[in-house]
């Protein structure tokens, strides 16, 4: 089965304590389309403007994404800049120019409406809901999101938490959410909103999942070197997706080791630029490192 993938489709300038790299293939839906396109089909909902470079297209092509919901529109790309700290954990926004983002109402083209797994990558809320709002019995919706939504947008995500199955956030998120500090405190509040299931994730920590069948704590792979963590999150969710729409059997069942799989997709993106580390592993690198996260974790 395939997943359909809503969110930003940008070009981010990233600084780094050792380099700088602009205009990189970036956004949310652009990084969990890639992870996700390991495992399963993937349809992406996006916008760009005409400066969109044409490497970047070819570059979803070779991941045979489905650009059908991809508007081109006169303008220009959503423009992200972020600065990182010497730790790299740290990351401050310079800059964010919207572009064609700005009034992008994402159209889903009719094919695209009976998709079972849909992943609502990190964009505005009331976008989400669009997406939603078109969709026919999905059978497993996740949304992602960030702290300028909590700030600016919350009553929409608060309504988007009724609506969803899965919802995945960081932990200063999580507190900011729900005033917890605790985190086994702040996902049970979360499943009172609404979502089944809640991912907190820690970033080189890893995630706790709860779900009906209890806890899950996943981890992070250990990587030595972190070039540039942009995307970790929308690779791991994507990744995690993309494993949950390939795999026979219940979310349930599989969600664990799609967690797994998301995890080790994430650790890729951290080891190089934009999406450069991450479009050069094959699958077997990725079952290479999901047996070593077993090896490390069995007791
Ligand atoms: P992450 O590192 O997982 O937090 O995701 C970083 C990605 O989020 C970058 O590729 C940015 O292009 C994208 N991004 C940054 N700000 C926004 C925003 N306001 N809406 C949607 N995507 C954004």
């Amino acid at each position: 089965m395939s997943v359909l993938i809503v969110g930003s489709t940008a070009l981010d300038s990233i600084k780094t304590p050792k380099a700088e790299n602009p205009r990189l293939l970036g956004g949310s839906a652009s990084h969990a389309a890639v992870a996700a396109s390991f495992f399963s089909p993937v349809k992406l909902i996006g916008v760009v403007g005409e400066d969109f470079p044409k490497n970047y297209v070819d570059l979803f092509r070779r991941h045979k994404i489905d650009l059908s919901g991809l508007q081109i529109q006169p303008g220009k790309t959503f423009h992200w800049s972020g600065e990182y700290e010497v730790n790299m954990n740290n990351r401050r926004t310079l800059l964010t120019e919207l572009g064609v983002f700005e009034n992008f109402t994402p159209h889903l083209p009719e094919a695209h409406k009976k998709s079972q797994f849909v992943l609502l990558a990190n964009i505005a809320p009331a976008l989400q809901h669009h997406v939603l709002d078109q969709m026919k019995k999905p059978k497993f919706v996740v949304a992602d999101t960030m702290d300028l939504w909590l700030n600016i947008a919350l009553a929409d995500l608060v309504q988007l938490l009724k609506r969803i199955d899965g919802f995945v956030l960081n932990d200063s998120e999580a507190h900011q959410l729900t005033k917890e500090d605790n985190v086994f405190a702040a996902l049970k509040k979360i499943h009172r909103m609404g979502p089944k299931y809640v991912i907190i994730k820690k970033g080189s920590h890893g995630s706790i999942l709860s779900s009906p069948r209890g806890f899950f704590i996943c981890p992070a792979y250990p990587l030595h070197n972190v070039c540039d963590p942009t995307g970790a999150g929308d690779s791991f969710v994507g990744g995690m997706m993309g494993y949950l729409a390939a795999a026979k059997g219940t979310v349930d069942a599989n969600i664990r080791r799609a967690m797994i799989y998301g995890s080790v997709v994430a650790s890729f993106c951290c080891e190089g630029f934009g999406l450069n580390s991450t479009t050069k592993a094959r699958r077997a690198d990725i079952e290479k490192r999901v047996k070593e996260l077993e090896k490390l974790t069995k007791f």
